[in-house]
């Protein structure tokens, strides 16, 4: 793999930024083991603490009355403790209960000593720093900070803003506020250089950028309180400028390393493309052939293709795949395909054979559960060009998949899957050419993510449905109108109609999941004897899962009972009823992918979100966005607003996306600017670009490569 490290070599020629060449060991507190904790933070270099700016605040100048809090809004409270005892329920927990003169609200702590409790005796006054949340008792605050005052006279210590910082094991706040000090101090005598034009400072008002450095780790007391917390200061936005600057500069300088590579030329192979279509039951849309045509100018490039496809659920991704596919195997070479699921990855595979089989080449699926000996033979055919196709799933990362001659590697669903992940493809092929990159997805991506998450990438929609579609109507109906939702599945059914229920119990937990879409599957059976009702979740064995699939493809079970393992990829147009229990624990981008499972055949499809009793008014909202549009593009913007970008990513990719000062749905307006000065530093290849790329990732370089 091409590394930075050779830029991270030429600092001598860069501007002074003297801070980052003084080791964090410079600071008092910071021996050789210290050290390497502040190194997983990327922290190596004073400079490095001044740019590990905090990525919120907190307000401890006020102290609220009790009257006056409010759900879920962190804040600093003062009164006497009115009562304090031992409560034993399922788990011991100490209940304190704390006065002023406007209410009562009470403490929690499930983990305490006695020396705690003893503290909190009846009449002792306290201030208290948490966030209050509705409990059994009314408000209460969980594990709040305590601190004993002398008397209730006693006024707030701090007077200005308390800084949040990301942090790691081994590393507390106050430990790291005690060394942020220490490098501010160096800041006077040796101020960071301004790396940006002028008219960037010009337009936030800032004049020096150690002043704005120390404001951010310090505020004063002075300090515009709503403006700071809502990162609004000039000083945070013309940090957050850079900082987004700096991961627009890193994803273009990993796109330029990356073209650096020799990959294959492919041209389009007009017979077997004729013979393909010729087969093909139905027509490509004008926007899957406009796409190809982008594929088909990067393969004939001798430098990787890096290509995002997006396309809404149901636009015929996969075609669009299996052709630029089709010229990379008829001009010799192999093409390796992944998706994040087994059921997705079986159905590319039974796809592709179908269309590749008749045309003389042939297709391979590797996947986990292959016996060793399976395994090991498959290794060998693909190593020894006897198979053109490899279709599977995360087995494809691993160090033993080696190609004779891989031209081209698919990754479908890509948000599912790490850069990282997708970067082991780029060495699997033995004959010492890159292959070229296609990486697809269902959610679309908004604007901000596009100009800084996905820089690198060059990015293509598939904007049109294949025709004959039929919107899908979304509506969202309580709980308890169960009764109703059941004898319209029979009634669909009788029409010959299929139906698909989620499951969604607990997030993250497929084997909570798996035992109540169990029980669903039994009492929908008991309610509806007539009906074939088939079940499908992630606890089933390969085989079985597969043959859940194919009886439902095939049309002998009518009612299908799954866990979110269906939400990717899964293709059965005669399904036209989706009932998606517990909607409101999925995110809108994920619901809208299960949505798509229905809307794929000529009928009109139906999609019910059954929501829980208790639903939120934020819940309610967010769950109304998929009644109000189909349309990927409005919901995954909607879902960065709400939930932001480690969600819509996928989380094996928030570890990325760890924004210090800058928040892409509040800053989003700058991305035009920062587009326009990042193309110039680049294009003037001046020294800023490695001294801005040196302060905000320092370390943690080495690991940014596409
Ligand atoms: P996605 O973009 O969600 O991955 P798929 O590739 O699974 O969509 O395609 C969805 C369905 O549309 C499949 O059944 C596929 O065969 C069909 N399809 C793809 N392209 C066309 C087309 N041009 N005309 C008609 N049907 C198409
Ligand atoms: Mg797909």
């Amino acid at each position: 793999m091409t590394t930075t490290t050779s830029n991270l070599n030429q600092n001598n020629s860069q501007p002074a930024d003297q801070l980052a060449s003084l080791p964090i060991t410079h600071l008092k507190g910071v021996g050789a083991k210290f050290a390497q904790v502040l190194e997983k933070l990327g922290l190596k270099t004073v400079q490095d603490v001044l740019f590990h700016l905090p990525f919120r605040y907190v307000d401890k100048t006020r102290i609220t009355p009790i009257f006056n809090l409010v759900v879920n809004h962190t804040a600093v409270i003062q009164g006497t403790v009115a009562s304090n005892n031992v409560q034993f329920g399922k788990r011991r927990s100490l209940h304190v209960t704390v006065e002023d003169d406007s209410g009562r609200v009470n403490l929690r702590f499930f983990h305490f000593t006695a020396a705690q409790k003893n503290n909190l005796s009846v009449g002792t006054p306290i201030r208290c720093y948490g966030e209050p949340r509705l409990g059994a008792t009314g408000l209460e605050m969980y594990h709040p900070e305590i601190t004993t005052l002398h008397s209730m006279d006693d006024t707030p210590e701090d007077s200005a803003l308390t800084p949040v910082y990301h942090l790691t094991e081994g590393l507390s706040q106050p430990r790291l506020i005690k060394l942020t000090e220490q490098a501010v101090n160096y800041l006077k005598k040796t101020p960071p250089t301004e790396h940006l034009p002028p008219q960037v400072a010009q337009k936030f008002g800032v004049s020096s950028l150690g002043d704005a450095l120390a404001f951010l780790h310090f505020p004063p007391p002075d300090a515009n309180i709503e403006q700071m917390l809502e990162g609004m200061h000039p000083y945070q936005q013309r940090l957050a400028f850079e900082e987004l600057l700096a991961h627009f500069l890193a994803r273009q300088e990993a796109r330029m390393l990356a073209q650096k590579d020799q990959s294959p030329v492919i041209h389009i192979h007009k017979k077997q493309r004729a013979a393909f279509l010729a087969r093909l039951p139905f027509t490509p849309t004008g926007a899957q052939t406009r796409v190809l045509h982008s594929i088909n100018v990067d393969l004939a490039q001798q430098k990787p293709m890096l290509r995002m496809v997006q396309g809404d659920v149901g636009s015929g991704k996969t075609l669009v795949a299996a052709m630029a596919a089709l010229d990379v195997v008829a001009a010799g070479y192999q093409v390796a395909m992944v998706a994040p699921t087994e059921i997705l990855s079986e159905q590319h595979f039974h796809a592709f054979c179908r269309w590749f089989e008749p045309l003389g080449f042939k297709a391979l699926w590797l996947v986990g559960k292959l016996t060793p000996a399976q395994k090991r033979k498959a290794l060998e055919k693909i190593i020894s060009h006897e198979v053109d196709i490899v279709i599977g799933t995360h087995a494809l990362f691993e160090d033993k998949v080696q190609f004779a001659k891989l031209a081209l590697c698919i990754i479908d669903e890509q948000h599912r899957f790490g850069v990282n992940q997708r970067l082991t493809l780029r060495e699997k092929s033995a004959d010492g050419l890159t292959p070229h990159q296609l990486v697809m997805t269902a959610t679309p991506i908004p604007r901000t993510l596009a100009m800084t998450a996905y820089a690198e990438l060059d990015y293509s929609v598939i904007d049109e449905l294949p025709p004959g579609r039929t919107p899908i109507n979304t509506v969202l109906i309580s709980q308890n109108r169960r009764p109703q939702i059941i004898e319209r599945i029979r009634a669909a059914c009788q029409e010959g109609k299929q139906v698909y229920w989620v499951c969604t119990l607990v997030e993250d937990s497929e084997t909570l999941d798996a035992a109540n879409a169990e029980e669903t599957a039994e009492t929908l059976q008991a309610c509806l004897p007539e009906l074939h009702v088939g079940l499908i979740h992630g606890r089933l064995k390969a085989a079985e899962k597969q043959s859940v699939m194919n009886t439902f493809k095939q049309g002998e079970s009518h009612l299908l009972v799954a866990t979110t393992v269906i939400e990717v990829g899964v293709d059965v147009p005669n399904a036209s009823l989706m009932i998606i229990e517990n909607p409101e624990r999925l995110g809108l981008s994920q619901l809208h992918q299960l949505r798509g499972r229905v809307g794929r055949g000529t009928v009109a499809s139906h999609c019910v979100m059954l929501y829980g009793d208790k639903l939120s008014r934020q819940a309610k909202e967010r769950l109304n966005v998929m009644r109000e549009t189909n349309d990927g593009f409005e919901i995954a913007q909607k879902d960065l607003e709400l939930r932001g970008p480690g969600e819509l990513l996928g989380t094996r990719q928030t570890g990325d996306m760890l924004y210090r000062v800058a928040d892409l749905n509040r800053d989003g307006y700058l991305l035009d600017d920062i587009h326009h000065i990042g193309q110039q530093l680049l294009e003037q290849n001046t020294p800023a670009v490695e001294a801005i790329l040196n302060r905000w990732f320092g370390a943690k370089r080495l690991y940014m490569n596409v």
